[in-house]
């Protein structure tokens, strides 16, 4: 089903999912910044707002437009809610001569995501498959990612640091979602495409104030498309990339990153695939109860390799490797895909412009190969 919605019935979309009973989180600003949080109403979207992104540099500007969705990704990703950056597993409380456990009993809302672009619905997925298809199910992250309602928006504008082309991903949504929209304006106006992809999105779509799609507005958002794939802001040369990588574990590369690198980690937490956790017990001071909690961590951290006698990463240089390395090779041999998305976040978040596709150019470059693919395209 493929319905038209004239951007002023976006709010009947808000509406019917609130009227089923979805917290829906989604773009919104706050302090000046894009976040996602809970929002009500299609005036809590950052409205008429565009984003600026390249190396280390973001900037939210205003563009004057009245487009809902002209922006791409922010340091948010949805794994804040399906696998939050803190989280109380369980507590214990003396009880008598010993202790009793009180589990963690929060409430999951059934959640609506609006406005997920393609490129982190393929990190949902990753995280899916490590977290729920594994060896070891992650328990928490069941309860969190059920019933979570995922309507899509398709990138017609990607951003400055943007390389899903490369990596498959994007720009378009085509699985993994409910409903998925492609916000157009042009002269007939200013409306959205939207699809569905599930029984449940087909639901929502009778519900809403829309008309079925006609074949212009069909053809206008294939274009679209077809023309944002051509805007990529980054470009990353996958060919061969884990033997590339393996074969450069010795590079000199290694060292003149890791004169830039400042081991903050910031690439690490906006990542929407990386998945390290550290768990920590903390006691209370009266020493009647103590809890456990699971936090992010970063490979970037020393005590994140700490084994008995010390870490074994205790080079800026060997961490940065090892990220690099695990994303584009090693993540292949674990779980038989790549452990990157192209979202950009950590070129643009890295606060010395640090820029995986850069890195791994310079890489294929040092063998020779890169110069003479680059010259090629010229
Ligand atoms: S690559 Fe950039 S963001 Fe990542 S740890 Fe180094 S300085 Fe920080
Ligand atoms: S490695 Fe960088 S570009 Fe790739 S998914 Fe993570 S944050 Fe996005």
């Amino acid at each position: 089903m493929i319905l038209v919605l004239e951007s002023g019935n976006l709010q009947s979309l808000f509406d019917t999912l609130i009227s089923e009973k979805y917290q829906i989180i989604g773009p919104t600003l706050d302090n000046s910044a894009l976040i996602y949080d809970e929002i009500t109403n299609v005036d809590d979207l950052p409205v008429g707002y565009t984003d600026e992104q390249d190396g280390g540099r973001y900037r939210l500007v205003k563009s004057g437009g009245k487009k809902y969705f002209d922006y791409v990704v922010g340091q948010h990703t949805w794994k804040r809610y399906l696998y939050p950056p803190e989280k109380k597993l369980f507590e214990l409380k003396r009880k008598g001569d010993g202790f009793e456990i009180v589990e963690n009993k929060q409430e999951i809302h059934k959640r609506a995501f609006i406005g997920v672009r393609a490129c982190e619905i393929e990190a949902i997925r990753i995280q899916d498959e490590i977290l729920l298809e594994g060896p070891y199910k992650d328990a928490d992250y069941e309860r969190c990612r059920q019933n979570i309602f995922i309507v899509a928006v398709n990138c017609v504008r990607p951003g400055g640091t943007c390389f899903c082309v490369s990596m498959g991903t994007g720009p378009r949504a085509t699985k993994g979602f409910d409903l998925a929209i492609t916000e157009i304006v042009d002269n007939s106006g200013h409306y959205f495409l939207i699809e569905s992809g599930t029984k449940a999105g087909e639901k929502i779509m009778k519900e809403i104030k829309g008309k079925e799609a006609d074949q212009n507005a069909i053809e206008t958002a294939d274009r679209l498309m077809k023309e944002a794939e051509n805007k990529m802001g980054r470009r990353l040369d996958t060919d061969d990339i884990k033997e590339l990588l393996y074969r450069n574990f010795e590079s000199s590369r290694w060292e003149v990153v890791a004169q830039r690198c400042l081991n903050c980690g910031n690439c690490t937490l906006v990542c929407p695939t990386c998945f390290c956790i550290n768990i920590e017990d903390i006691s209370g001071l009266e020493v009647n109860s103590a809890k456990r909690v699971r936090k992010w961590d970063s490979c970037f951290t020393l005590d994140h390799s700490y084994i008995y006698g010390g870490s074994v990463r205790t080079s800026a240089k060997a961490r940065y490797r090892q990220w690099l390395t695990h994303k584009l090779a090693s993540w292949i041999d674990q779980f038989g895909m790549s452990g990157c998305v192209g979202c950009g976040r950590c070129i643009t978040w890295c606060p010395v412009g640090i820029d995986i596709t850069e890195e791994v150019q310079a890489i294929r470059e040092s063998e020779g190969k890169g110069k003479i693919m680059a010259d090629k395209e010229e």
